[in-house]
């Protein structure tokens, strides 16, 4: 059984995917060929926002962001202490200083009240500036924007919405990507929409910081590339990636619906069991992880080692508090302990979870973490 089965996928639909690559090979325009143009015109429809720019991965996206704020020395940037690397990665990389905030215990996503004491010390002991808060949707799952919009307001925080997991995730009626004042997306190949190889986008309605966007992922470009007004990055979507995508947009609201009838699966044969995820009312997730929590860390891995002896998969995401990554030793400020991201390292299990999952496949899955739990 495959964690995400990516195969399935490409033979459900390898004509349209082989004839669209074939297609770029033929037009040799590997570098801003047309169909990049075409995909941000419709990624931007679907997330119902006014601009896209697409660039090399989700990482440089959530960079690119916070240069065209201009976010740098002296400035906090304010981050889940619960996700992957890159949501506080990129805060160091522009030369500010990542405060990590703890999460909640059901939807995974960052606690508004934790977010307000990491302000409030901040503000009261530090130096620094509050500047901009990265709002990850954990696990496919938007995260609460009606609560840190008033937090962001009430500080003059700038949100950054790290959708790298929820393309395709909604909250009452809105998808995401339009949650933030700029938003980012990952289409690495096992996001919900994956390319085959690395890309990603940042979404946003401000005109101003769109352009500056256009030139930051193309070298600080001015009116054409041999005309530099700032100093950016080489970070494009390539012609192949773009014609990919195209193709996948086709289905994927169709595979956003039978991620969420699996997880329904998942939950009716899960539930009472071990903990099953807790989506808000009003949000659709994307379903980039189904995650279960477990009672202890001893039960975690019994669950775990009953799953390998059944040859079915499972990953850890994540092991480790973003506090604790060695990367950011010397650089951590913040009086708060996160508590819930310390508790939910320790128990927290993904199961597989794919569009593609048939109900013998799903049965095994939740026999096997059954037969473990007893
Ligand atoms: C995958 C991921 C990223 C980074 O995306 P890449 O395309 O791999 O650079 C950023 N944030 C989160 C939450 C992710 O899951």
């Amino acid at each position: 059984m495959e964690f995400r089965d990516l195969k399935r996928q490409y033979q459900m639909h390898k004509k349209e995917i082989d004839g669209a690559l074939q297609e770029v090979i033929d037009g040799a325009h590997f570098i801003s060929g047309p169909q990049v143009t075409q995909l941000e015109q419709e990624l931007a429809a679907y997330a119902g926002v006014g601009h896209c720019i697409t660039c090399a991965n989700g990482t440089d996206a959530l960079q690119l962001a916070l240069m065209a704020w201009e976010i740098g020395a002296g400035d906090a940037v304010f981050v889940p202490d619960f996700t992957f690397f890159s949501s506080g990665e990129v805060v160091p990389l522009v030369g500010a200083v990542p405060v990590f905030v703890d999460i909640d215990r059901d939807t995974f996503n960052i606690s508004t009240d934790s977010l307000r004491n990491a302000v409030e010390y901040v503000l009261h002991h530090t130096d620094l500036k509050p500047k901009a808060v990265v709002a990850v949707d954990l696990f496919g799952q938007p995260a609460d924007y009606e609560a840190l919009r008033q937090t962001a307001a009430e500080y003059g925080l700038l949100v950054l919405e790290d959708a790298a997991q929820s393309f395709g995730g909604m909250a009452d009626g809105k998808k995401a990507c339009s949650f933030g004042d700029i938003s980012t997306t990952s289409f690495f190949p096992a996001k919900p929409l994956g390319c085959y190889g690395d890309g990603g986008a940042v979404f946003t309605d401000n005109e101003a910081w769109a352009e500056r966007l256009r030139s930051l992922h193309v070298h600080g470009k001015g009116s054409d590339k041999y005309d530099n007004t700032r100093i950016g990055l080489n970070s494009r979507l390539d012609t192949m990636q773009a014609a990919v995508l195209l193709q996948k947009m086709r289905f994927f609201e169709e595979e956003v619906a039978a991620c969420n009838r699996v997880a329904a699966k998942y939950d009716e044969r899960l539930r009472g069991t071990v903990k099953t995820p807790v989506i808000r009312d009003g949000v659709r997730s994307s379903w980039a992880q189904y995650t279960i929590c477990l009672r202890d860390a001893q039960e975690r891995e019994h669950v775990m080692a009953q799953m390998k002896a059944d040859g079915i998969p499972g990953m850890v995401y994540y092991r480790k508090p973003m506090h604790r990554q060695e990367a950011f030793a010397g650089m951590l400020c913040g009086a708060e302990r996160c508590e819930n991201t310390e508790y939910i390292c320790e128990r927290c299990l993904s199961l597989p979870m794919h569009p593609y999952m048939e109900d013998a496949e799903i049965d095994a899955v939740c026999g096997s973490v059954k037969k473990a739990v007893g």
